[in-house]
């Protein structure tokens, strides 16, 4: 099985080596700043979190893993009051646990049931957000959708991949207000963080999919369009579901899919 949860939630703890890559945000920043942009505490903070960030969203920090914040600080070479502003933002994001106060850090572990929740939520919110968008895009918008998906072809399940694709859904939420497009976006991420943990770096279906929601807008099926997104997010999820525990059902998502389809059917 390629799902690479751990079993217990723990891993590593106390002796976790950090990654080359988490250090060198701090460095690049320093090797700008020199000289030319004073280098201020918001800067290096912002560059740490991104790191921190990304690094538990690429699983490249296993989900469940335990790290003992002095050395994560060392080898970030960055201050522990650095790396308290940053657990604490990543906690508000859910990426970390909220700290127990034993100097240790807490990578949030992966959980079918959690992966449901977080399904049926996006499920609902995506749903609501394409029904909201299709009436206000313009072809200017669809182009630029259309520049994104030709970016996912190109780069396939890279770095560059991945960012085309956060921003091709973002743009299927514009029709809605500043919160529900910053709860969706890190829906969006959290969901990415079950798909890379399960070795799932690229959607076999993926393009079609992203290509008909996209005609759909660009037609202004409403209807078609919100549909087809909703079948985008649900697909992934019994897949990631397949692949964890074979023949599991998910009856939160099933429910809201069920009235969402009636719902969008009769709106059209
Ligand atoms: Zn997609």
């Amino acid at each position: 099985m390629s799902w690479a949860w751990p079993s217990d939630g723990l891993l590593g703890y106390g002796v976790w080596e950090v990654p080359e890559p988490l250090a060198s945000a701090q460095m690049n920043l320093d090797q700008g700043g020199i000289g030319e942009s004073p280098r201020s505490a918001s800067n290096v903070t912002i560059a740490a979190h991104e790191r921190l960030r990304q690094a538990i969203l690429t699983v490249e920090l296993a989900p469940g893993l335990r790290i003992d914040e002095d050395a994560l600080a060392a080898q970030m070479d960055t201050t522990a009051e650095v790396l308290i502003e940053v657990v604490h933002a990543l906690v508000h994001e859910g990426l970390v646990m909220p700290p127990a106060g034993d100097g240790v850090i807490t990578i949030p572990p992966l959980s079918l049931d959690d992966l449901v929740e977080l399904y049926t939520l996006r499920v609902v919110g995506e749903a609501d957000a394409i029904w909201n968008t299709v009436p206000v895009l313009d072809p200017a918008a669809c182009d630029r959708l259309a520049d994104e998906l030709r970016c996912i072809d190109r780069n396939g399940a890279s770095a560059a991949g991945h960012g085309a694709h956060r921003r091709f859904h973002q743009g299927l939420r514009v029709g809605v207000g500043e919160r529900r497009q910053r709860e969706l976006s890190q829906l969006f991420d959290h969901a990415q963080r079950y798909s890379l943990a399960a070795g799932r770096r690229k959607l076999a279906k993926g393009p079609a999919e992203h290509r008909a929601i996209l005609r759909a807008c660009f037609s202004g099926e409403r209807s078609l369009a919100t549909q087809l997104l909703m079948r985008h997010c649900a697909d992934t999820a019994y897949e990631l579901i397949e692949l964890q525990e074979p023949g599991r059902r998910a009856p939160s998502l099933e429910a809201a899919i069920e009235l969402l389809s009636e719902r969008f059917d009769t709106l059209v």
